[in-house]
């Protein structure tokens, strides 16, 4: 589980972060609004920790903005401010659940396992077929099927194939694809989503499938459906 803090009082940002990987998360942070919308929309978080104000973007805006651009990704957000217009304005803005500062460790950490376990479900949901062309991947199982074929793939084949069929057609970049599959922490380099793509195109040809992974150069990779 991947977790994005955006918070511009470093100690704060670190102490939260520190707490998070203790639980055994993964923990990211920034600490600007700009900088913190662009990584918010990558698409690699599970959740958002998003202060109200922040520089360059305050965070209702970024939040308004990140919901305009269709991210459904779980949004706690953090204010210093207990005024109710705010907590309305911020749920207003597409927030799932809001803190006030100071708050207990055990209630954000209590916000963040309700938060996941809410988006887990609509994802499991979504997970029992995912499907792209003629092509249909299993969650539980990691089996890729096409027609009366299938092959069971590794856990990085997996991610890196849920990754692109969620997507669809849409180009994934290779560094969203690093992210994703191998986290900020890794030294996994583009050589590495290569070797597994290579891997995924051999299981493809096997499946007789109409759907290609077609590189786009210096770029990242896409699926495309042969007509
Ligand atoms: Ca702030």
């Amino acid at each position: 589980m991947r977790i994005l803090i955006v918070e511009d009082e470093v100690r704060l940002a670190q102490t939260l972060a520190d707490l998070l990987k203790r639980q055994g998360y993964t923990a990211d942070t920034c600490c600007d609004g700009v900088e913190g919308l662009d990584n918010a929309a990558s698409g690699i978080y599970d959740l958002i920790l998003l202060d109200a104000m922040l520089p360059g973007k305050d965070g209702f805006t970024l939040l308004r903005e990140l919901r305009g651009g269709g991210h459904t990704v779980p949004v706690l957000m953090l204010t210093a401010r207990s005024d109710v217009t705010d907590r309305v304005h911020g749920l207003d803005s597409g927030a799932d659940y809001y803190l006030t500062k100071p708050f207990e460790p055990q209630e954000l950490l209590a916000c963040i396992r309700l938060l996941l376990r809410r988006g887990n479900a609509a994802e499991a949901r979504l997970d029992d077929a995912i499907t792209c062309g003629d092509l249909r991947l299993e969650s539980g199982t990691f089996l890729l099927t096409c027609q009366d074929r299938s092959v069971r793939l590794s856990r990085r084949e997996y991610d890196l194939m849920e990754l692109l069929m969620r997507n669809q057609t849409q180009i994934v970049t290779k560094e969203q694809l690093l992210l994703k599959v191998w986290g900020y922490d890794s030294d996994a380099e583009d050589n590495n989503v290569e070797v597994y793509i290579s891997f995924l195109r051999r299981k493809l040809t096997h499946l007789h499938s109409a759907v290609h992974i077609k590189t786009i150069r210096l770029v990242g990779y896409c699926l495309e459906v042969a007509p």
